[in-house]
C-alpha cells in the first residue's frame, strides 16, 4: 500500500491527553484514534494490527475444535434478570428502547449462549460443543484511561465449551490452556501463568498475564518458570509450583483469562441434558476469555523504544517499510516502483512511503509505525537497497534479490 493512499496520519508529538505509554505510541503513529474515554477508532494501520491478531486467536481456536459463531451485542434486559447479573454486574452498560423494553450492551456472553444452547442439547450425544465469538464488548469502566488496556468498548474472544462430565470438560481446558500459549507464542507476548480466585461463578480460575509497569494487576510469580499467584490467593508461603523457588512481586496486564464454570448458569437457564442412563443433567461448562485489543496495547507497553513501537512480525500491520528518498531522480522513482511491485507480486505486504515529505520525517515515521524491515532508496544507496531491521541499528546495503531473500529466509 501506497503510504500516501493509507487513511489516517502519524502525528509529530504524542496525544497531550493520554497517560499511558500505548495510547501515546498508537495514537502518534496513526493506528488508533481516540473518541472519547475508553472509546477508539481503529484506523487502517491499526485495524491490520487488530485483524492479525484475531486471526491467529481464530486458528488456534479453530485447531482446539472450536467453531465460530457471531452472537449479538444487545441483550434483552430478561436475561440478564434471570441470572441476577441485571443487578449486581458493576460495569452493565444498559439502554432503553423507544418502542419499549430495555437492553443491556454485551459486556460477556454467559446469559446469551446458555439460553441459546438449550435449542440444541437435549442428549448426552449432543456433547461436547465448544463455540465462540470474536466480537466487539462493552463495559462501563470507571478508570478508562490506560489507552487499549482498558476501554469500554473492546474487543475480546470469548469461547464457551459445554461437556457431559467434569472429567471431559476439564480434558478440554487443559487443551484450552495450551492453544492459549500457542496464542502468546505466536503474538511473541511472554506470559506468567496465573493462578486467580475463581469467584462466584468458577471454582478456580487461570489467568494469562503480562508482567509490565503499568499492569493494574500484581502478582507474584517465579521468574524462572513464569508460573504465578494473583494479589488475591497469595499467602505469604507461597512458593514456585513448579520449582520451590521464591515468588517475586510485580505489575501485570491480564490479556486472557480461563475458568471451568460452576453449574450456576446451567441452573439459571435450566440447560440439561439427557445423560446415559435417561437422567436429566445439567451441563458442565468452561469459559475461555481473550482480549484481542488488549494484546495491541500490552504489546505496544512492553515491545518499544524512545522512537516508537517494535511490533512481532506476526502481527506488523506490514513485512516491509519500503522508502524513496530523492524521488526527483527518475532513475531513483523507477527503481523504488520496482522493488515495491516486485515485493507485491511476491504477495510481501508493504508499505511504500511515496508522499513528498523529507527524509527525516519518513524515517522518523518508520520508526513510529515499527514495520519489522526497513527498506530505503536514494542517490546514496546507489542502485542498492539500505536494509535495517527495526529492532537493530545496522544497515546493510542489499540487491533486490537479497532483500528478498532476506524477508523470506526470516519468514516462519
Ligand atoms: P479486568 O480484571 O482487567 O477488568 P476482567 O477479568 O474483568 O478484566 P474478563 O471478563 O476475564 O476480564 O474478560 C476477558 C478478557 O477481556 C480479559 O482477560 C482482558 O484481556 C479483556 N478485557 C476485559 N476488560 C477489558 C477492557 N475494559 N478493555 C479491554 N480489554 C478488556
Ligand atoms: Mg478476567
Amino acid at each position: 500500500m501506497k503510504f500516501s493512499e493509507l487513511g489516517g496520519k502519524t502525528q509529530r508529538n504524542p496525544p497531550k491527553d493520554e497517560e499511558s505509554v500505548n495510547a501515546k505510541l498508537l495514537i502518534q503513529g496513526g493506528f488508533i484514534n481516540k473518541l472519547g474515554a475508553g472509546i477508539y477508532t481503529f484506523l487502517p494501520l491499526g485495524l491490520k494490527v487488530l485483524n492479525k491478531v484475531e486471526n491467529i486467536v481464530r486458528e488456534e481456536m479453530n485447531a482446539s475444535g472450536g467453531v465460530e459463531l457471531l452472537m449479538p451485542a444487545l441483550h434483552p434486559a430478561e436475561n440478564w434478570n434471570i441470572t441476577g447479573r441485571w443487578d449486581s454486574f458493576d460495569a452493565l452498560l444498559k439502554t432503553k428502547s423507544n418502542f419499549g423494553g430495555e437492553y443491556a450492551i454485551g459486556p460477556t456472553h454467559e446469559e446469551i449462549i446458555y439460553p441459546l444452547l438449550s435449542h440444541f442439547i437435549s442428549s448426552y450425544k449432543d456433547l461436547p460443543i465448544s463455540l465462540y465469538q470474536i466480537q466487539t464488548k462493552f463495559r462501563d469502566e470507571k478508570r478508562a484511561k490506560s489507552g487499549l488496556m482498558r476501554c469500554r468498548e473492546f474487543r475480546m474472544k470469548d469461547l464457551y465449551s459445554f461437556h457431559e462430565n467434569t472429567e471431559d470438560r476439564d480434558q478440554y481446558y487443559e487443551a484450552m490452556r495450551k492453544a492459549y500459549l500457542k496464542i502468546f507464542k505466536r503474538l511473541e507476548l511472554e506470559v506468567v501463568e496465573t493462578k486467580a480466585s475463581g469467584g462466584t461463578f468458577s471454582e478456580l480460575s487461570q489467568e494469562f498475564q503480562v508482567v509490565a509497569p503499568s499492569g493494574e494487576d500484581t502478582i507474584y510469580y517465579c521468574s524462572k518458570c513464569r508460573i504465578g499467584i494473583n494479589k488475591e490467593v497469595y499467602s505469604r508461603k507461597e512458593k514456585c509450583q513448579e520449582c520451590g523457588g521464591p515468588l517475586i512481586k510485580d505489575n501485570a496486564v491480564e490479556v486472557g483469562n480461563i475458568f471451568p464454570l460452576k453449574k450456576k448458569f446451567a441452573e439459571d437457564f435450566k440447560l440439561t441434558f439427557k445423560d446415559k442412563s435417561g437422567k436429566e443433567t445439567l451441563v458442565e461448562a468452561g469459559c475461555y476469555g481473550l482480549g484481542t485489543s488488549r494484546v495491541i496495547g500490552t504489546i505496544a507497553e512492553v515491545s518499544h523504544d524512545s522512537e516508537g513501537i517494535i511490533w512481532p512480525r506476526s502481527i506488523a500491520p506490514f513485512l516491509v517499510h519500503l522508502i524513496e528518498l530523492d524521488a526527483k531522480s527518475a532513475k531513483i522513482k523507477a527503481l523504488a516502483q520496482k522493488t515495491y511491485k516486485k515485493l507485491l507480486d511476491a504477495g510481501v505486504e508493504v508499505l511504500y512511503d511515496d508522499r513528498d515529505v523529507s527524509a527525516g520525517e519518513k524515517f522518523a515515521d518508520a520508526d513510529l509505525i515499527g514495520i519489522p524491515f526497513r527498506a530505503v532508496i536514494s542517490e546514496k544507496t546507489g542502485g542498492k537497497i539500505e536494509l535495517k531491521e527495526r529492532n537493530s541499528k545496522t544497515m546493510k546495503l542489499v540487491k533486490i534479490d537479497e532483500l528478498m531473500k532476506k524477508i523470506n529466509g526470516d519468514t516462519r
